[in-house]
């Protein structure tokens, strides 16, 4: 029998999980995750762990309550480590308690991992402390979608109404006109301001404010929706003075890159003020078979080459699965195509003996040319990748095999979010390999057409020949083909 983590993700930013999140996350055999999860987060999960989406989309639960509950109870069977990876806090209208009961019923260890939970993070996003000293000495958290089972309101407007303390709506905005009546008809003063903050803590917040009597016009003007939460009481002044987080007016970058492999340019982007959007349009299945193969000829090989951060990854894994001691690599020269590449590698305790200076194939090829005659050669890569690369090291007399560890594939789970981002529009969309463009295409459908009004960068001339044939320009190439060529391209560009 496994063990059942009840794990918060916080209200949206992905640096908002806690610790503990992020390990049980990167140890879990499956994720049973909900619909206000970002994405980011998900990718930290290990390369072949399940993931399963019981996505609540507001109105219609797509997997009943009870399905999701015995499904945790039948992973634990299945796994050793199963994480229940929630919105906010677990146990803050999270279900989280009656999961934890029926996992307790059921004598399934768990163990729960709170999370920063959007009631508090999400107005402090929008410059609003919940309490304040002069203003607030209570804060309520209050659900704002009552449960359709019940003929009468669990909620007591009037003693609500009565409180001196800042109230924070969840689930609300659907019923903020029932909300702001019943508050108004008890009593709580029209003129008492009053915030809707949507998408809080992401690169999408808006927040609308107004008063009770007119925050509805207000709302519905603006057309913001769900998620949102609505802070009512005298704090929400403070956001004049101590607003930080809005977006508005910032220059919008599509990223591509799965975002493990982005950390550090989407660090720089923010850190530079433009708003990133993360949409990775590449997802990667490992090949297991590929190595359990290549693990039984591990020592005909002189050379190991690793072509990207993901050849590391699924490496790293597959030993792990095959019990594939490290020992093993004894004695092999070890290649990395790139910084990134040969980062990773030390990651996992193996230091690069041959990484070019100027990151391509062609690049790496060159500088093992004078050493590879007659030597083996595998080439640990994807399916469609590293043939240039397995070309040249022919060419110069090495005896080279592919090494195919994993499968890129479309990631069709980004479809909505990159659509719905390419109709807002964009400044910028940045493509690090041929596969990140070629599957935005086919994700996006005719909605590609929109990345007609967008600048494109590639990183590089074989990203760039990819984009041009497709029949879209190419706007603008780093002299660098790394993260450190592109942000300082970007900020010579403005
Ligand atoms: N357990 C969660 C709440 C789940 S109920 C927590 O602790 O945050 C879902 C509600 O949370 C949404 O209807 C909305 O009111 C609020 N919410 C969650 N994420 C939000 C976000 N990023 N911005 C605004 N509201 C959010």
């Amino acid at each position: 029998m496994g063990k059942v983590f009840l794990v918060g993700a916080g209200p949206g930013d992905p640096e908002l999980i806690t610790k503990k999140a992020e390990r049980v996350l990167k140890k879990a055999d499956a994720v049973v995750y909900d619909r206000l999860v970002n994405r980011e987060i998900l990718s930290l999960a290990k390369v072949g762990a399940e993931m399963i989406d019981v996505g609540k989309i507001p109105g219609c639960h797509s997997v009943p309550q009870e399905e999701i509950n015995r499904l945790l109870v039948q992973k634990a069977r299945q796994y050793e480590v199963v994480v229940r990876l929630k919105g906010g806090d677990p146990f803050v209208f999270g279900r989280g308690g009656e999961e934890a009961l029926f996992l307790r019923q059921h004598g399934v260890p768990f163990e729960i991992v709170p999370g920063i939970t959007s009631a508090v993070a999400v107005p402090a996003y929008a410059g609003i402390p919940v309490t304040h000293r002069d203003l607030s000495s209570s804060v309520h958290i209050v659900t704002g979608h009552e449960r359709c089972d019940r003929d009468k309101s669990v909620l007591d407007f009037k003693a609500l109404a009565g409180l001196e303390g800042t109230l924070v709506f969840l689930m609300g905005i659907k019923n903020i006109e029932h909300i702001v009546k019943e508050l108004a008809k008890n009593g709580k003063k029209e003129e008492t301001p009053v915030a809707v903050i949507s998408r809080g803590t992401t690169p999408h917040q808006t927040t609308v404010v107004g008063t009770l009597k007119d925050i509805c016009r207000k709302v519905k003007e603006s057309g913001i929706g769900n998620p949102a939460v609505i802070v009512i009481g005298d704090v929400v002044y403070m956001r004049d003075q101590i607003g930080w987080h809005e977006t508005d007016g910032k220059k919008r970058i599509l990223l591509t890159r799965a975002p493990e492999q982005s950390a550090e340019l989407i660090e720089s982007l923010r850190d530079c003020g433009y708003q990133v959007i993360s949409c990775p349009t590449v997802k990667i299945e490992p090949v297991y078979g590929a190595f359990e193969a290549f693990s039984r000829r591990i020592e005909e090989y002189d050379y190991l080459v690793f072509s990207s951060v993901n050849s590391v990854k699924v490496l790293d894994e597959a030993m792990f699965l095959w019990r594939f001691d490290v020992r093993k690599l004894k004695g092999k020269k070890i290649a990395a195509v790139g910084a990134a590449t040969a980062k990773a590698l030390e990651k996992i305790h193996i230091c690069a003996d041959i990484v070019p200076g100027d990151f391509t194939s062609d690049a790496l090829a060159e500088m093992m040319a004078a050493e590879v005659k007659g030597k083996r050669v595998a080439v640990l890569t994807s399916d469609i990748g590293g043939e240039k690369l397995i070309e040249k090291l022919r060419q110069h007399g090495g005896y080279v095999d592919k090494v195919p560890l994993y499968h890129n594939v479309p990631n069709y789970e980004i479809k909505d979010y990159l659509i719905e981002q390419l109709i807002r529009g964009l400044d910028l969309a940045i493509f690090t390999s041929p596969s990140t463009f070629n599957y935005l295409i086919e994700i996006a459908g005719d909605s590609a057409n929109l990345l007609r009004d967008v600048r494109i960068m590639a990183i590089g001339p074989v990203t760039s020949q990819a984009i041009l044939e497709k029949g879209y320009k190419v706007d603008l190439m780093p002299q660098r083909h790394d993260t450190e060529g592109i942000i300082a391209l970007i900020k010579r560009d403005g």
